[in-house]
């Protein structure tokens, strides 16, 4: 089976507030092994409602609405719902008692208009509401002749949340095939969107059973796996099998198979290998040792470093040489793994990384233009030293350059 949601409130539709509940729905729904193949979000306007909720009865086995069955005007949900159905409302005595007496606990007075949270669609269950006035509705029954499921929930998150999970998943459980989704992200550093999907394709084309989405950003492509079967071991399995034919393609650029970040990798091979890391950064001011301290328990295997944006302080606390800083320039592959050596031996670890670029979107020339980044990592055996040209602003710049710098440090540590 799958399900559309249909999010109804203008407030949605502005820049001000986003439909969050979605989301929420879409998670618990997944848990099932329900598809969410639609989402809607429509202002609170009859005619635009009626049509949204035609449309997904067409379209989807299981329709959610969240939102839309307060007191006020533009709170329509149950009536469009109803007219779409062909079906009438009534106004159920036990819930207009329960509001009453939600009223009445509180010591609040009830305007009259609060009385319309109390029409049910003939035929509906209400579904309680613990923690607010108006109560979700299950309907089922036949649209165009297919039968389906038509949940009603309230739109504030802490009500549909209320709502949902403690009466729907058990019911929409009992109406459901028994099926399990698995699910796995592979993080992938080092190569491209088009070239992974190019050595890539091949494979998640040639298996059905598993749904692969790309999702590339942030100097990272991230693939995420999911498989449906009638058990969960079978539903692994199925990932499991995609998983070792991409990363028998891939090899090393796959950096995690679970979730985890650059940072946290690395600092889980460090540890393995008893070795430890200094940092000497220029232009990401910081941002490598925040990331890398961002883990818990990185006290273990990061020494520290300095954040050298001036000549004066690479001299001072990385042991730059004056002469290489004048011969070369800042930003400069001399001078990179000048500070990654030097950081290392006055840290006493067993890696030094170093990075020195333009940034921008000032400071740019025409020998060395923004986005120019030199990262260096130094170890015992020598320095090694990358020179990239990113591109972008100044954050997406910089952040490149961190994660550069940290899958340097990966690929050794493999
Ligand atoms: P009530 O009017 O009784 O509060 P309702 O069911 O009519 O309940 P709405 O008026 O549509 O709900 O929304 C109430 C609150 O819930 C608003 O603050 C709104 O921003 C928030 N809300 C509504 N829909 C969503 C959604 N899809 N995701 C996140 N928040 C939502
Ligand atoms: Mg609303």
């Amino acid at each position: 089976m799958n399900a559309e949601i249909v999010a109804v409130g203008s407030e949605l539709l502005t820049p001000f507030r986003q439909d969050t509940n979605s989301l929420y729905l879409t998670e618990k729904l997944n848990q099932l092994g329900v598809e969410v193949i639609f989402k809607t979000i429509v202002g609170d306007n009859p005619d635009q409602v009626i049509a949204a909720a035609r449309l997904a009865l067409m379209r989807a086995d299981i329709v959610i609405f969240s939102g839309g069955l307060g007191p006020t005007e533009d709170d329509l949900t149950r009536e469009a719902v109803a007219g779409a159905l062909g079906l009438k409302l009534h106004r159920d005595a036990e819930v207009a008692a329960s509001i009453e007496q939600r009223f009445a606990e509180h010591g609040w007075k009830m305007s009259p208009n609060n009385a319309k949270q109390a029409d049910v669609v003939t035929g509906a269950a209400v579904l309680k509401n613990a923690n607010g006035t108006a109560p979700g509705q299950w309907i089922s029954g036949k649209y165009e002749g297919r039968e389906r499921i038509i949940i009603l929930l309230p739109g504030p998150p802490n009500e549909l949340k209320g709502v949902f999970d403690p009466q729907c998943m058990e019911r929409l459980r009992a109406k459901l095939p028994s099926l399990f989704i698995a699910t796995r992200t592979l993080k992938i550093a080092g190569l491209g969107e088009s070239q992974c999907d190019a050595r890539i394709a091949p494979i998640y084309k040639s298996h059905p059973e598993v749904q692969t989405t790309i999702l590339a950003g942030a100097g990272e492509i991230q693939l995420h796996l999911r498989s449906r079967a009638s058990a969960m071991a079978e539903a692994g399995a199925n990932l499991d099998r995609v998983v070792t034919e991409i990363e028998e393609e891939l090899g090393d650029f796959v950096f995690s198979d679970n979730g985890d970040s650059l940072e946290q990798i690395v600092g889980c091979f460090l540890q393995m290998r008893n070795a430890s890391v200094a940092v000497a950064e220029s232009c990401t001011g910081g941002l490598l040792a925040e990331r890398i301290t961002s883990v818990s328990g990185n006290s273990r295997y990061f020494a520290g470093g300095v954040v050298a944006y001036s000549n004066g302080l690479k001299t001072a606390f990385a042991d730059v040489p004056v002469k290489l800083l004048e011969k070369h320039g800042a930003v400069s592959s001399e001078v990179a793994v000048a500070l990654a050596d030097g950081i290392r031996k006055r840290c006493g670890s067993t890696w030094g990384l170093g990075i020195t670029g333009v940034a921008g979107p000032t400071g740019g020339t025409a020998e060395k233009p923004v986005g120019l980044v030199f990262h260096a990592l130094a170890s015992e055996q020598g320095t090694e030293v990358i020179e990239r040209r990113f591109a972008g602003d100044r954050q997406r710049i910089r952040w490149f350059a961190s994660q550069q710098a940290l899958d340097m440090l990966r690929r050794k540590l493999m």
